[in-house]
């Protein structure tokens, strides 16, 4: 009789075992489909060439209200997006994205950061600084000729915040940039 229960903990056992490689197979199955995906839209490595046309008016523009200001961040790899995933969880300091590696509109070339520039030429996130003496926020006149070129601002968005940045999304959504939708290079006309 405990041969017998024996006998069928090994059966029982060996399906068990049978099924989960076979669950695992199953998704290995999937994957190529993704790889397909990616490979219609891979990943750039640099801004896209209107973002970094903007980016030029942008300092440009801002320069001749007298403001002038410094791109901290452009294009970001999947990998160091993830580094700063990291800052304020399992690393420290405070968080500053809700992003992981490939969510970011920066990680396609799409995302710029700016920051204004004191009469030293430090950085500086002051958005009540007055630099140009014209009784604005020197932060929010940059935002305004942003948004006139055509960029989206993160100090818009409700669920966080991100004051220094600036995106142009082409109509598309990070789902979609995911899948390999990329917005067309006016270069490859
Ligand atoms: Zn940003």
């Amino acid at each position: 009789m405990k041969v017998n229960i024996l006998v069928w903990l090994i059966i029982l056992t060996a399906c068990v075992l049978f099924i989960l490689f076979y669950i695992e197979n199953q998704n290995l199955e999937f994957e190529p489909q993704d790889e397909d995906l990616v490979e219609n839209g891979e990943l750039p490595e640099e801004l896209h060439p209107i973002v970094e046309e903007k980016k030029d008016q942008l300092v440009e523009k801002a320069e001749d209200q007298g403001i002038s200001i410094i791109i901290t961040e452009g294009f970001r790899t999947a990998e160091r997006q993830d580094e700063l995933y990291q800052q304020g969880r399992s690393e420290e300091g405070d968080i500053v994205t809700y992003a992981e590696g490939g969510e970011s509109y920066h990680n396609y070339g799409l995302a710029i950061d700016f920051a204004l520039q004191n009469e030293n030429g430090r950085a500086i996130w002051d958005m009540n600084y007055d630099g140009n003496d014209n009784g604005e926020s020197d932060w929010m006149e940059v935002v305004e000729i942003a948004k006139k070129l055509g960029f989206e601002w993160g100090g818009d968005w409700t669920r966080f915040k991100d004051y220094p940045h600036l995106q142009m999304d082409f109509g598309l959504s990070i789902y979609e940039l995911k899948r390999g939708k990329r917005p067309d290079d006016p270069a490859s006309d």
